[in-house]
């Protein structure tokens, strides 16, 4: 069993506006509570902690004008975030941040209705007992495997909330596992996907990344347009998946915070700090639906090695060419970079501390 987090956007019309202020004032009770409870938890040093002890420290913090509910709702957050850190760090752990603007509820607060006779959104999440006689009435649009999640697992009633979306989570069966073929995925702008074995998916992502660029910020168009590259790298996600057992791929996150490397830098930039995150987080979402593996290696001169005779050298690279100015290897530059990510696993190159994490 694995636990998916999918998530489903919430449409809140104008005329809801207080349901937004509503929202805004909820989230920032709960912030301030999450990020004591973290705290206490955290120095308690232990993994399994009794309600009684839960209990007594909510009373402490009775001073929230949030209900009871909602401050033992806090409290599962709070220890179930601290749980997830301990579990994957083990020893190495710290203290897990709360991000704000972020709300973790259960059946004991939330419940969720079918909506009836209209088709701006699929169902109402309603939310009570938060405190202060608050009522939230949620509209909520279901993302379109929603229906197929309900059927393949078990949807559990747990819901987080943020802002933009309200994400449901689901208990699903894991498949049967399959490890080849091994591929090395490079990550770019012209296309999305360059894979080792030589094919390239995605190649419309810039596109999509223009037509953002293009509209007015924050304008309704830019939003759709949003939603339309989103949807467009799910879908390249999950045609990657497809054809690989094992997915390589190369760190394009901050983890060079700690190794000092300054990688993927372009890469980032042109797209986007969000997208990079999106397509990573979908890569890896597909692989642990369909029973593949998958694999971060450092992504330290991926594209600026030749795959044959490993010469590095940034001139070695113009534009989407690749050739060698040693040996004369001459390729697609991204595919080349695939070829690299690839035997940078198979052979456990640079797979060092931190390689792996990503999340
Ligand atoms: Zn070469």
């Amino acid at each position: 069993m694995w636990r998916y987090l999918d998530h489903h956007d919430v449409r809140l019309q104008k005329a809801m506006r207080r349901n937004y202020l509503s929202l805004a004032m909820c989230y920032r009770n709960m912030d301030v509570l999450l990020i004591y409870l973290l705290s206490f938890f955290w120095n308690m040093d232990v993994l399994v902690t009794p309600n009684g002890i839960v209990k007594s420290i909510l009373d402490v913090v009775s001073d929230s004008w949030l209900s009871a509910r909602a401050r033992q709702a806090a409290a599962h957050e709070a220890l179930s975030m601290i749980k997830a850190t301990r579990n994957r760090w083990k020893e190495n752990a710290v203290k897990p941040l709360h991000r704000g603007e972020r709300m973790m509820v259960s059946s004991t607060i939330a419940l969720l209705e079918e909506a009836e006779s209209t088709s701006e959104f699929d169902a109402w999440l309603h939310l009570r007992c938060i405190g202060r006689k608050i009522i939230l009435d949620l509209p909520i649009r279901f993302h379109k495997h929603f229906n197929r999640l309900a059927r393949k697992g078990k949807r559990l009633n747990s819901y987080i909330i943020t802002r933009k979306d309200v994400q449901f989570v689901f208990d699903l069966e894991v498949p049967e596992p399959r490890m080849e073929p091994v591929v090395g995925v490079d990550t770019g702008i012209n296309v999305l996907a360059s894979l080792s074995s030589g094919e390239q998916l995605g190649e419309d992502v810039r596109a999509g990344i223009d037509r953002i660029n293009g509209c007015q910020h924050g304008s309704n168009g830019q939003q759709r347009a949003v939603r339309a590259l989103k949807q467009r790298i799910d879908e390249t996600a999950r045609d990657v998946v497809q054809k690989c057992g094992t997915v390589v791929v190369e760190n394009l996150k901050g983890i060079c915070n700690r190794t000092k490397e300054r990688v993927g830098k372009t890469t980032r930039r042109l797209l986007g700090r969000w997208q990079v995150r999106h397509w990573m987080t979908r890569l890896e979402q597909r692989c642990q639906m369909e029973g593949r593996s998958f694999h971060v290696v450092s992504a330290r001169y991926t594209s600026q090695t030749c795959h044959t005779c490993g010469h590095v050298e940034q001139g070695n690279r113009e534009g989407r060419k690749f050739l060698c100015r040693k040996c004369g290897y001459a390729d697609d530059a991204d595919i080349n970079a695939a070829k690299n990510i690839l035997s940078r696993f198979l052979t456990g190159a640079a797979c060092g501390p931190g390689s792996k994490a990503l999340a």
